[in-house]
Formats: structure tokens, sequence, C-alpha cells
């Protein structure tokens, strides 16, 4: 099934909003319209979810979360960034393992499972897809799901749009 991805997010957007809730959160949306996903709309759904709303969980008061669907010749980029406490470099290998969580302050405070990111990728898995993960502690994380570009199309809609010209 072909997953229109920018129609799904707005949706994940208002969720991600309800969870910020007092703290306030600047939540941006950047999508590439009708830029379409080969998949399962439920499982990246819930990826995608994961990702956002760890975001909302490890980024403190205020902060800016950002989340983008674009993509190049090489591939699709679904991407979400942070301004939240980071990640220490030796944790990163290991965040999606099932149960694992980084011994800090606000993880342990929170009590989460530490499923989440072995969920996030399961479902990369299952669509060919990689988990690119960049963090910087103290100042913020990028976690960048890569889908291969034999999996994206873009809407006919968009495509007719974009050739009508100015
Ligand atoms: P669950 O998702 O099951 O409720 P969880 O959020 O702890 O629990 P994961 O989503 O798998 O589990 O994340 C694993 C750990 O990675 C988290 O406990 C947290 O320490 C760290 N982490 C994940 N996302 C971020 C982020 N955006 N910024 C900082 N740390 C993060
Ligand atoms: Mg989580």
């Amino acid at each position: 099934r072909w997953v229109d991805v920018p129609a799904l997010l707005p949706g994940l957007i208002d969720e991600a909003r309800v969870l910020s809730g007092a703290r306030q959160h600047q939540l941006e949306l950047e999508a590439t319209p009708g830029l379409l996903l080969l998949g399962n709309e439920k499982e990246l759904r819930s990826a995608f979810a994961n990702l956002l709303f760890n975001a909302v969980h490890y980024t403190p008061e205020g902060g800016r979360i950002s989340l983008r669907w674009s993509s190049d010749n090489q591939a699709g980029y679904l991407e979400v960034e942070d301004t939240g406490i980071g990640i220490e470099l030796r944790h990163i290998d290991r965040l999606t393992e099932r149960f694992y969580r980084v011994d800090n302050g606000r993880s342990k405070s929170r009590g989460g499972t530490g499923l989440g990111l072995a969920i996030v990728k399961h479902v990369l898995m299952r669509h060919e897809a990689q988990l690119r993960i960049r963090s910087t502690p103290g100042q913020g994380s990028r976690f960048t799901c890569v889908f291969p570009a034999k999996l994206l199309r873009q809407s006919l809609a968009e495509r007719e749009h974009a050739g009508a010209g100015p």
C-alpha cells in the first residue's frame, strides 16, 4: 500500500502537542507534498509516533521539536529533531535494544519501558530502512529513518500540479 505520509503527520503533531501539554514545546512540521511511501501505514505511524513522543519526553519545557519528511535521489528521510537532553555516544549503539534505557534522571523519572526504539527498529527493518541517530548531550538529538528510493513515489495530483506551472 502507498502511504500518504504528508497526510499522516499533522495528526501526530496534534498528539505530540497534547503530550507536551503545559511544557509548551515548539512543534514544527515540514513535509514534501504528495511524497508517498510504500509500506504498512499502521506500523509506520507507530514508528514515527515513537520517535516524536520520545522527543517530547526528553526535551525540556519550551524546547523545539521538528518533524520532517523529504527525499533526494538516494532515499526518503523521516527526521525527528529536538533540542532536548541528548544522549551520550556510549549509549547510542544500544538504544534500539529491547528494554534499554539511558540511566539519567529524566529517563528514569519518566518510567517508560524501553521498547519504543526497539519497535521503531523492527518496523524499519520490515521496510528495508535504516535508523540514523545523531545526538549531543545537553543540546539535542536527531533520529532519521532512511527509506530506499524504490519505496517512494510522488502522488499523481502533485505531479500534475507541479507540471501545470505558474
Ligand atoms: P518507551 O518508549 O517504551 O515508553 P523509552 O522511551 O524509555 O520507553 P525508547 O523509546 O526505546 O524507550 O528509548 C530508549 C532510551 O533512549 C530512553 O529511555 C532515553 O534514555 C533515550 N532516548 C530516546 N529518545 C531520546 C531523545 N529524543 N532524547 C534523549 N534521549 C532519548
Ligand atoms: Mg520511548
